[in-house]
């Protein structure tokens, strides 16, 4: 295939996730996307594979469980003309180190809030990790059908609390029982709610008075919006493109993804600014831009299979150049192994089929007996690539673990290696008991981390929770080991850096006022 064909199918593909607090209402906004797409016919049906109603697939115990599958892991659909691929970012106790890394194998991100609730700890959490990586962050304010906080108050925490600035795209008309629809700033005109599931378009002249609509003219939430409308024109942010690219400037859209208002011309709006996918830094500094012939691509993340009969995981790879096909062999950079991608899967909504071709910006899950790890780049050709390292994030979670069974330890100690340098958990020794210390950033983790040591390496362990802790690395030349206590124990992570896990803020401010040359570092 040609280049020139190659870039334009490139150029197709928008790739994101949805970042939200649990309830603020990404399920049912997916879903939205999903009907819009044509993947489902019916509201309702991601819904029910959330719940567990769904046909069961034959993948993952603690999956199962929990009501979550690897094919909503990825979601891909054609919609405008574009391909969308929608990568999922897990919350509640499934929220991992997995969720934060997949916020890298995206181009941009559409953060779902509640307009009630305005910003909660794990959008915010989710946001700083997009905010770091520099992408476009799209703001979808959800629920108008239901009496929220003052839109203002909305904006205007964004702006304190997350520190970006905010464009809103539209404005509401009313909320909740009295919402009449929204002022559509983007579009110059306003979005009637008919309670069907289609909206009425209103056209507006150029001092922002209804065409043909005397009865919207005189209507005193009307004029309410349009005086809001024109503080925000005289005092707001600047529609800005340039500062949506690089994720400091969010537009805003108002809606409500339970009636389906307001969400597809979200939707369509989004498509404009989304971006197309981006060129990915080596490690050597150099830039491989999606259009390059030679195929490149990095495992952000790796699902393992909980079913003993089935010892097989998934490894996710996000495509950064050249063209995917079923059976090519590519090179492992960290082994120099030589693979033949045989065994992949696609991701449609409905189905896991297999795919033939795929290109920068899809995610193939590639059927792993154990040769990928995190953050491995694969490639075609003969000069080597390997992508930038994925960061590391300060977990937040610890447990000290030990093998139950003392004559078990050579399996112990080799389950808990393999499974560390997979990125499932993190592994902390005590600097004074030799104690292992395992933290994470989510509790799936650890249930995950429990159930392989026993199916894949036969090993009980012994799992104490140890709760919510700060990890602050600290300067070795700083560092006495007297520093150490009950509520800031020490600890060295597995590079052999020393940091404290303290017991709360207060510990660590304690800490500080007593040792205030002491430098302390977070991860991200
Ligand atoms: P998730 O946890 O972010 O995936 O949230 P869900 O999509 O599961 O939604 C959480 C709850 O909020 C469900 O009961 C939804 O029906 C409800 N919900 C979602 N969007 C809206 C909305 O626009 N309006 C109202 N009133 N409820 C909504």
């Amino acid at each position: 295939m040609s280049n020139q064909t190659l870039q334009t199918r490139d150029n197709t593909r928008r790739t994101f996730a949805i970042i939200s607090h649990p309830d603020a209402g990404k399920t049912t906004i997916t879903e939205q996307l999903l009907l819009f797409g044509g993947v489902v016919r019916q509201a309702g049906t991601v819904k029910a594979r959330k719940t567990g109603n769904f046909a069961k697939s034959d993948w993952m115990e603690i999956e199962q469980k929990r009501g979550i599958s690897v094919t909503s892991s990825v979601m891909q659909f054609d919609y405008g003309g574009k391909r969308i691929n929608i990568l999922d970012t897990p919350g509640h106790a499934d929220f991992s180190e997995d969720t934060y890394r997949t916020l890298m194998a995206v181009d941009s991100a559409v953060m779902v809030i509640d307009s009630a609730k305005g910003i909660e700890p794990q959008t915010k959490k989710l946001f700083q990790i997009c905010k770091m990586r520099g992408i476009p962050i799209f703001t979808f304010m959800n629920k108008l059908d239901r009496d929220g906080r003052d839109p203002m108050d909305l904006i205007d925490e964004l702006e304190t609390v997350l520190g970006v600035q905010a464009y809103p795209m539209n404005w509401p008309i009313g909320m909740g029982k009295t919402l009449e629809g929204i002022f559509d700033r983007y579009n110059h005109r306003v979005e009637l709610y008919t309670h069907e599931q289609k909206s009425k378009m209103v056209a507006l002249d150029d001092d922002n008075n209804p065409v043909d609509n005397p009865e919207l003219a005189e209507d005193d939430q009307f004029k309410e919006t349009k005086d809001s409308v024109d503080l925000l024109d005289m005092a707001g942010n600047k529609f800005d493109e340039a500062k949506i690219a690089t994720g400091d400037l969010t537009p805003v859209f108002f809606g409500s993804a339970l009636v389906n208002f307001g969400v597809k011309t979200f939707f369509d709006a989004y498509l404009k600014y989304a971006p197309a996918p981006s060129a990915h830094k080596t490690q050597e500094g150099n830039v491989i831009a999606p259009d390059a012939q030679q195929f490149s691509g990095f495992v952000f993340k790796i699902q393992a299979n909980m079913n003993p009969n089935h010892r097989d995981r998934i490894a996710f790879v996000r495509i950064c150049s050249g063209e995917f096909e079923k059976g090519m062999d590519v090179n492992l950079f960290r082994t120099g192994k030589k693979l033949r991608l045989s065994n992949v899967t696609e991701f449609m909504a409905n189905t896991r089929e297999n795919v033939n071709t795929a290109v920068a910006g899809d995610i193939i899950g590639l059927y792993d007996t154990g040769n990928f790890q995190i953050g491995d780049t694969i490639y075609t050709g003969k000069s080597p690539v390997e992508f930038e390292k994925l960061p590391q994030f300060t977990p937040e979670l610890f447990v000290r673990v030990s093998a139950k069974n003392v004559m078990k330890q050579k399996s112990f100690h080799k389950g808990i290696n393999q499974l560390v340098q997979e990125g499932a958990v993190q592994l902390y020794k005590s600097t004074t008991t030799n104690d292992y210390v395992l933290g994470a950033v989510g509790q799936l983790q650890f249930e995950v981390f429990q159930f392989r040591m026993k199916n894949e390496y036969n090993s009980d362990v012994n799992m104490e929770p140890l709760g919510h802790k700060i990890a602050r690395w600290v300067n070795p030349d700083q560092l006495d080991p007297r520093m150490a206590s009950s509520r800031n124990l020490l600890v060295k992570d597995r590079a052999g850096q020393p940091l404290f896990l303290f017991e709360n803020q207060f510990a660590m401010r304690w800490f500080k006022d007593k040792y205030p040359d002491v430098e302390l570092t977070a991860k991200l």
